[in-house]
């Protein structure tokens, strides 16, 4: 029997050493950003109710329609992989009556979201987020917080290629007005639309506005722009947001074809793009859902959030700046079984005492050894015979200028930690 190798799921997949490292450094920049802006973190479940998501993001989105994982489990619940973050924790903050304690939060979360879309280069169906959302402030400062710290996390980050998009989509006062103008050019424009845009032209209008097939685009050019649409209320806090932007010195964009593919955005929607990438342009979007958490069973509550494609922006800093592995400090090169076992207890202790080290547990030859330690990049190799552990004496080497002195086997642990941890001075 020739049994066939299991393949991981198509548009899944493995993020490996070598490129987790990046990834831990983008999350490191990212949640020592939000901790300084005071954000904290919430993890949620990566699977809830179904009907969370067709509630929020609604019915007639791409997502609800043909993307979401989602079955019934073995008691009969209909269950969904979540696809995105700000639902769940809606979700969360309602269930806790977190408004009650205190309704202004400032949450971020970083996780696997899931949506079964078509796999290439970018786009994935286990995809990450890091995300960030704030309750309880419907004052315009809180976009320009969060459309602010996704800047500073790029230039943290060292990419440089971005520009933010910006675009009001009203409220419930004034979209009714936009929405019934746009359904006059979209019933001019009906023969040239596609297929999608014709379903989605009577039930979720707005969404026609971002197709990105080219005739689409050709023939909703002419399009009336819903920034002229908006209330009063609606346009001063669009015009505090870009003119705080413009003071702060964030490059930003009016974009009034942005709509984004979620239903529950009103306001501000803005959509970080960069030239790095190709056809997936969008590294990040967001924006304000006002009527979510209520619409939810919760309270009246304004609120706002982003997330970030980790994957895309791995893919962006990995292109710019490479990061090294960490080499060992120290290789422990141990020749015969009673040299091994101490040496297994040296390593043990140093890895406690925050020291680098590796060593190979077989048996193998002086060379070989040496070979992996200089394959590691170890900085030095400790070498350990029965003959220098009779004599009391070990000898360590160091791998670049290639000298080497004997160091007293009696307190060695103390003695390397001094080596590597020098006192500061
Ligand atoms: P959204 O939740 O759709 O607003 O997307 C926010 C960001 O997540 C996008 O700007 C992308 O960078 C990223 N993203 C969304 N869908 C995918 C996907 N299928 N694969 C990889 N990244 C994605």
């Amino acid at each position: 029997m020739n049994p066939t190798n299991i393949q991981l799921i198509r548009g899944f997949k493995d993020i490996l050493p070598g490129e987790t490292e990046l990834w831990q450094h983008i999350e490191r920049t990212a949640i020592t950003l939000f901790e300084d802006f005071g954000y904290r973190e919430i993890r949620i479940p990566i699977m809830e109710k179904t009907e969370l998501f067709a509630r929020s993001i609604g019915e007639d989105t791409d997502i609800v329609e043909k993307e979401m994982y989602t079955f019934a489990d073995r008691g009969g619940d209909l269950l969904t992989l979540r696809p995105e973050a700000t639902a769940c924790i809606c979700r969360s903050y309602i269930q806790h009556k977190m408004a009650a304690q205190d309704p202004v939060r400032k949450f971020y979360t970083i996780g696997p979201m899931f949506r079964r879309e078509r796999p290439q280069k970018g786009r994935y169906r286990q995809f990450y987020q890091i995300d960030a959302e704030i309750f309880g402030i419907a004052a315009p400062f809180a976009d320009i917080e969060l459309i602010f710290l996704l800047r500073t996390l790029f230039d943290r980050l060292n990419v440089t290629d971005t520009t933010a998009h910006v675009n009001s989509l009203g409220c419930p006062v004034c979209r009714p007005r936009f929405k019934a103008a746009l359904a006059q050019i979209l019933d001019q424009a009906a023969p040239h639309l596609c297929a999608d845009c014709l379903r989605r032209k009577d039930r979720n209008p707005l969404r026609v506005l971002d197709c990105k097939v080219p005739g689409c685009r050709k023939a909703m050019a002419g399009a009336p722009s819903i920034l002229d649409y908006l209330c009063d209320d609606c346009r001063t806090h669009f015009s505090t947001v870009t003119d705080t932007l413009a003071k702060l010195g964030v490059p930003f964009e009016i974009d009034k074809q942005l709509v984004r593919g979620l239903d529950y955005y009103t306001r501000t929607a803005f959509e970080i793009q960069t030239g790095a990438l190709g056809a997936q342009s969008a590294v990040a979007g967001g924006g304000r859902y006002d009527g979510l958490i209520e619409s939810l069973g919760g309270p009246a509550m304004p609120a706002i959030g982003f997330a970030v494609g980790f994957d895309r922006l791995a893919e962006i800093v990995a292109a710019t700046a490479p990061l090294a592995t960490r080499p060992p400090a120290l290789f422990i090169a141990a020749l015969g079984d009673t040299a091994r076992r101490q040496a297994f207890e040296w390593s043990t202790a140093l890895g406690v005492a925050g020291i680098g080290v590796s060593m190979l547990y077989e048996d193998r030859s002086l060379k070989a050894q040496m070979k992996q330690a200089n394959r590691l990049n170890a900085g030095q190799v400790l070498i350990v015979g029965e003959s220098e552990l009779a004599a009391g004496q070990v000898v360590l080497r160091d791998m670049a200028s290639k000298t080497q002195r004997e160091i007293p086997v009696t307190a060695l642990v103390k003695t390397l930690i001094e080596i590597f941890s020098p006192a500061p001075v």
